[in-house]
């Protein structure tokens, strides 16, 4: 007999779960028959005690079954089915790109993203920024977009994972967000349900990382790969540099600027490529889309420089409810705020050290991001020309730029850049955007 309080106590003696006992409580939560008390009480004995990684697989399947499990074999797809994800970063739009880079080299990305969170952007908020884009939308609508186009970026469905939504929401006002086990149930179960055959993720480390220190991003990294694998989907993970803002702009309308540019040969950060393109070659490698990394980045850089994977996220945005001419005139469509001004470095030197997390948050004050779950946001604030770490500047010299709704607003998202960008007389030692490669197997 399966009793909630019983398989509490064995977590809470640091005993080891067994399968069936950990989709007995799974099957709980989904149907309420758990109370909530039951899964913080639970959530708090894993934070304290851990899980095998037996018991992590078995948690994170049982939260994928929770809900419908997206199965493509009915739709007569050419190519296999992958995904990217991010443990979240400032000026990160890399899957507005690589979305349609990977459909172009002959994959099919089901690609549900999120909202904002905390310091760091959300994809789904960027696209909302797009008029008429629709990130809610139904199953048969995500069917056809990724049957037509090879991508969709949408918003997660009520029916994927739903054992997650309510563990998550648990969690979060039961000081048990920061627990690997957890965090890697709760990110792959939803992954999971994609119905994936290769998945790539990027964890995020430095001052605008989720994760603390490099040590815990790499745990979690770890704990990703080798769980993505046990259930059987070919993961591999890259952990990247969030040192500074990835790109030239962070914000909602003007990432998506950025990344059209992107995709067009228009405005292409060096950093920014070097992370999309790696992400996407070790994924192509991953599907069996590429022999080598080598032979992926050349398809990637290829379907880039022909417009193809321009072509497809116009196609992308058009299907979804979006302008059908959006690509070749995105400057038109995309909101403009009323006060775009640089802010300016009070002295000489070098931009030697970012505090990336206050660059977010600059972005969450000028109205970009939320400060309360369901607030409304405005699409067209946010930082562009945002200086790299290792680049001289003059005082007087720009920065970023700040785009604000009001002179208010611009002043204080303007002092918390000054304060997050400090300037030294030597030049820093840059990291590489890409530290390591960690594999399931
Ligand atoms: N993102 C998720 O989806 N889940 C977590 O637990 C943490 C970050």
């Amino acid at each position: 007999m399966f009793l909630p309080q019983e398989v509490i106590r064995q977590k809470r003696e640091g005993q080891v779960l067994s399968e069936q006992d950990i989709q007995a409580f799974i099957r709980g939560v989904t149907d309420e028959s758990v109370s909530e008390g039951q899964v913080g009480a639970l959530a708090m004995a894993i934070y304290f005690n851990g899980m095998t990684m037996p018991e992590r697989i078995a948690m994170t399947t049982a939260m994928r079954d929770s809900g419908t499990v997206l199965n493509w074999q009915s739709e007569g797809l050419h190519g296999p089915v992958v995904d990217k994800h991010s443990t979240g970063g400032v000026g990160d739009m890399v899957s507005l790109m690589l979305g349609p880079m990977l459909a172009a080299c002959g994959c099919y990305v089901p690609m549900i993203s999120g909202r904002g969170l905390g310091h760091t952007g959300g994809t789904l908020d960027k696209l909302d920024s797009i008029p008429g884009y629709q990130t809610s939308i139904s199953e048969e609508l995500l069917r056809t977009a990724v049957r037509e186009c090879g991508v969709a970026i949408v918003g997660q469905t009520s029916t994927l994972a739903p054992a997650d939504k309510r563990i998550y929401a648990i969690r979060d006002v039961t000081a048990t967000v920061e627990s690997i086990d957890m965090i890697t149930a709760s990110i792959l179960a939803k992954k999971l349900a994609e119905g994936l055959d290769a998945l790539v993720m990027d964890v995020k480390v430095g001052s605008g990382a989720f994760m603390p220190t490099y040590e815990k991003s790499r745990e979690l990294a770890e704990s990703i790969a080798a769980v993505a694998t046990g259930a059987g989907v070919k993961t591999t993970v890259l952990l990247t540099d969030m040192n500074q803002c990835l790109a030239n702009s962070a914000g909602n309308g003007v990432e998506v600027r950025e990344a059209v540019r992107f995709l067009k040969g228009e405005e292409q950060n060096p950093r920014l490529y070097e992370v999309t393109v790696a992400l996407g070659a070790d994924l192509l490698v991953s599907a069996s889309m590429a022999v080598d990394l080598d032979e992926a980045r050349r398809k990637l850089e290829a379907c880039l420089a022909d417009g193809r994977a321009a072509e497809i996220f116009g196609r992308m945005v058009h299907l979804l409810g979006g302008p059908a001419d959006f690509v070749e005139r995105y400057d038109f469509y995309l909101p403009k705020a009323d006060i775009i001004r640089p802010v300016t470095a009070e002295q000489t030197g070098f931009i030697g050290r970012i505090d990336t997390r206050t660059l977010g948050l600059s972005v969450v004050q000028l109205g970009g991001g939320r400060r309360a779950p369901g607030e409304a946001i405005d699409y067209s604030v946010g930082l562009t020309h945002v200086a790299g770490l290792g680049k001289t500047i003059a005082a007087g010299e720009p920065l970023a730029m700040i785009h604000a709704a009001s002179e208010a607003q611009w002043q204080q998202a303007a002092a918390m850049v000054v304060h997050a960008m400090e300037i030294t007389e030597q030049r820093p030692v840059v990291e590489p955007c890409v530290y390591e490669r960690v594999t399931g197997c």
